[in-house]
């Protein structure tokens, strides 16, 4: 049973790897704190939850959903995106909802991408960003980002030839896992740059409402006529706490948008309408909740990056995101830094690698545990000796 070449050609899935040695210290009685996966701790607002619960009291909505979400989901879509983006979405044709937005960034992939298709992608990324290309048998092509480049990448450094023979140009700030925000500027340059050479321009805006600083995160679809090229990708996993629930958005260009419904009509029924209705609810909310949430993520940042930097980092303060993006010290790499403080102190840091192999030399710390708990990794460095030099 040979797998196809689809599933042999992805790169192994660290966090997949992770996982089983995590699961070797839990045997042996560690108390690990898991700072590896990105995996949302703050619960999502009382008032979702009481709307989920309402929605189950009504069993119509128990029934196959509509594929490409229900009305009033892509009409709370349409007022968030106008609210907090000052973008002008049209709820019937310029949106879809998505099983999350990992969901939807390799099912763009597979609607566009055609065996030997290049796609332009940062590296370090989030590995759907790879991966969607690669299930379609198209090419990643790697855009490198550095501390030196501010972790952007440099587009005038592309290839003339390459950026013409590409189909899709992928971008995702703020980043996962570097940590960085892109200025307007950026954007303006990744439009024009998309429209100049004929590529679909992919936004993953996962961390959109994740910012520390007075700047807020910029929508790709905020440039002027970005829509011509741009689809952008949405999630209330991170914004709401809801990253088990299974629910994102895409918006922007309705052709692009239409693309990613028709394939996905053929795989699966859309989002448990239940979940739908609470989404609605988050997406309407006015009460400070995100506020919350991003002064919860600010105060663990602070801890973590003063606590590393009394262990020798010499560490900034990332704007935006729940992680921290953190050189490993002399004489390891990043998959030895992480084992090492796995097993020294039971604290897990995804090896930069699970970003591809530019993250060579760097773990990522996600933020997501209590204060108490992040202390508590740091005091455990500090007594196993761990510092950054
Ligand atoms: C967490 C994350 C997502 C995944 O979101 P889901 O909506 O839960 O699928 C997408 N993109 C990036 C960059 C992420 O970090």
């Amino acid at each position: 049973m040979k797998e196809a070449d689809r599933l042999t050609k992805l790169p192994i899935y660290v966090f997949a790897q992770l996982d089983a040695l995590k699961a070797n210290e839990r045997a042996k009685g560690v108390d690990l704190i898991d700072l590896g996966m990105g995996n949302p701790d703050v619960a999502p607002p009382p008032q979702v939850i009481e709307s989920l619960k309402q929605a189950l009291n009504d069993p119509e909505n128990f029934r196959y959903p509509s594929f490409e979400g229900a009305p009033d989901f892509k009409e709370a879509v349409a007022g968030w995106c106008k609210r907090q983006y000052g973008i002008n979405i049209d709820p019937q044709h310029e949106v879809v909802a998505l099983i999350g937005s990992k969901e939807g960034v390799v099912h763009l992939a597979m609607a566009y991408i055609n065996p030997g298709d290049i796609t332009l992608v940062p590296m370090p990324a989030y590995p759907a960003h790879f991966n969607g290309t690669i299930l379609s048998g198209g090419e990643p092509y790697v855009l490198p980002t550095t501390e030196k480049n501010g972790f952007l990448p440099d587009l005038k450094d592309v290839d003339p030839s390459i950026a013409d023979a590409a189909k899709m140009l992928v971008i995702s700030f703020p980043t996962n896992p570097t940590a960085v925000c892109a200025p307007r500027s950026f954007f303006e340059e990744a439009v024009a740059f998309a429209k100049k050479h004929k590529l679909i321009l992919v936004s993953d805006f996962a961390y959109a409402e994740l910012y520390f600083g007075n700047e807020k995160p910029i929508s790709a679809l905020s440039i002027p006529g970005a829509k011509d090229v741009c689809i952008e990708f949405h999630t209330l996993s991170k914004t709401f706490g809801m990253a088990g629930w299974r629910i994102g958005f895409a918006v922007g260009n309705p052709r692009l948008v239409e693309s990613l419904r028709k394939i996905k009509t053929n795989l699966d029924y859309g989002i448990f309408t239940c979940v739908q209705k609470a989404a609605v609810t988050a997406l309407n909310l006015k009460d400070g909740y995100i506020d919350n949430v991003r002064a919860i993520y600010k105060r663990r940042r602070d801890l973590f990056v003063d606590g590393l930097n009394r262990l020798g980092w010499k560490l900034n303060k990332p704007t935006a995101t729940m992680y921290l993006w953190v050189p490993v010290p002399d004489g390891f790499n990043a998959t030895s830094f992480s084992l090492h403080l796995l097993e020294k102190t039971g604290v897990v840091a995804a090896p930069g690698v699970a970003f591809g192999s530019l993250g060579e030399g760097y773990v990522r710390f996600a933020l997501v545990d209590k204060e108490a708990r992040l202390e508590e990794a740091l005091r455990r460095m500090e007594s196993a000796g761990i510092r950054y030099a």
